[in-house]
């Protein structure tokens, strides 16, 4: 590899949060692992999922597969869809945090951006050192704003139906959000997450992909909800060893629980992948159990996994924890005058979404290696320290 002193130093920054990550992985005891853990809930043949039966999808009116869901929405909630209220319906505080949400989510539902062209293959960048090529990878991700980088090979089992992503690599961004936000829910103000989340990894995603295309290589990014979506970020995400299924269908990360949020670019750059990792997320779920305690709208399951699926919005071929979409997402619209989404109160509870700081490094450490018992007494100290309750704040 030519001199890239220069490169090396602009970057050093990048370098070293990705060191620190890997030291604090280590010392909580995170295990690389050959085979995602997800394996253990497989069942049956896992096929292709067929984006229309997405619960946000169904809500459209022209889905074929939506119509009963669509009815009883209507039932539910009043309204024939998502859509928020107009401003002058609401009080002075509603009408800001809406008027906040409108601000973040337009970035990621109108920006789209289509990549820069790709130089031929004659005048590709040499990758040789894969090794150092993927490092730069994750470190331009980090400069663009990402917190952290993984990356995987695309397992065409998780691409949706119909659609074709030819890139055999994928690259996941994440992003966490802030605690503040999440504490309100439900409120316009939670609802604030995920669209501010998602504008930021366009911005982040979009660039990392042009970055890319300009190595010579081709480059796509793929979003989570929105115009852009190709596939199932879940599954990704523990393929590339972000984190391990939850209870609540999300990732859980060693270093944001489930509080992130996740998007990718897939391409034909030849990269290293990461290992899937394991430190115990299937066994804490197994006795926490928060999520679905104070879920408001009943829409996560206790108890051990079960064969599903439980609608047409869910997967066949698992024994997990299935999440009923159905129920999350008419409970979002029953209430728009206070709130458009939930916002997410099951990651609010999450005793995993707390802060990086030595105090609750010990207790993941804690989480990670203790046998039941202490990790029931954890979760009780959780509910009592953080006063956990169902009740929907006024
Ligand atoms: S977002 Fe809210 S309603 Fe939906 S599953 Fe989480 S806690 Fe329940
Ligand atoms: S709240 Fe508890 S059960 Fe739910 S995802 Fe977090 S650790 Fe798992």
């Amino acid at each position: 590899m030519a001199n890239m002193g220069n490169l090396e130093h602009a970057l050093l920054p990048y370098e070293k949060k990705l060191r620190a990550q890997e030291r604090r992985r280590k010392m909580l005891g995170v295990r690389k692992v050959a085979r995602p853990t997800y394996e253990r809930y497989i069942t049956g043949p896992v096929e292709r999922f067929d984006r229309g039966k997405e619960a946000f999808e169904l809500l459209k009116p022209d889905n074929p597969f939506g119509e009963e869901v669509r009815q009883r929405f209507k039932a539910r909630t009043g309204y024939t869809s998502r859509d928020p209220l107009p401003y002058s319906e609401l009080g002075p505080e509603d009408r800001i945090g809406q008027s906040l949400r409108d601000a973040t989510y337009r970035l990621a539902n109108e920006y789209r951006p289509t990549t820069q062209s790709v130089t031929s293959p004659s005048g590709r960048l040499d990758v040789a050192d894969k090794a150092w090529l993927t490092r730069l990878v994750k470190k331009v991700a980090l400069f663009f704003g990402a917190e952290m980088a993984f990356v995987t090979r695309v397992d065409q089992r998780w691409v949706y139906k119909g659609i074709a992503v030819p890139h055999q690599y994928a690259i996941i961004a994440v992003i966490s959000h802030a605690p503040s936000l999440f504490d309100t829910s439900p409120s316009h103000f939670s609802g604030l997450i995920s669209p501010i989340a998602y504008s930021r990894l366009k911005l982040i995603t979009s660039q990392l992909a042009d970055f890319i295309c300009g190595l010579g290589y081709d480059a796509a990014y793929h979003e989570v909800v929105g115009a852009n979506t190709h596939l199932l970020m879940v599954p990704m995400a523990i393929d590339a060893g972000v984190g391990e299924f939850t209870r609540n269908g999300r990732v859980l990360s060693p270093e944001f629980g489930i509080n992130m949020r996740l998007m990718a670019v897939t391409t034909d750059l030849p990269l290293e992948v990461d290992s899937p990792i394991a430190f115990g997320v299937h066994e804490f779920c197994s006795v926490c159990e928060n999520c679905a305690t104070y879920c408001p709208a009943n829409a996560i399951p206790s108890g051990p996994p079960t064969e599903g699926p439980l609608g047409i919005y869910n997967n066949p071929g698992f024994r997990k924890w299935y999440e009923n979409a159905e129920r999350c997402i008419t409970f979002w619209s029953i209430n728009k005058k206070k709130w458009t989404s939930c916002g997410g109160k099951c990651i609010a509870v999450c005793p995993w979404s707390k802060p990086t700081n030595p105090l609750h490094d010990t207790v993941r450490w804690t989480a990670i290696h203790s046998p039941a018992l202490v990790r029931k007494w954890l979760v009780w100290g959780d509910r009592v320290l953080y006063r956990r309750t169902k009740k929907i704040k006024k």
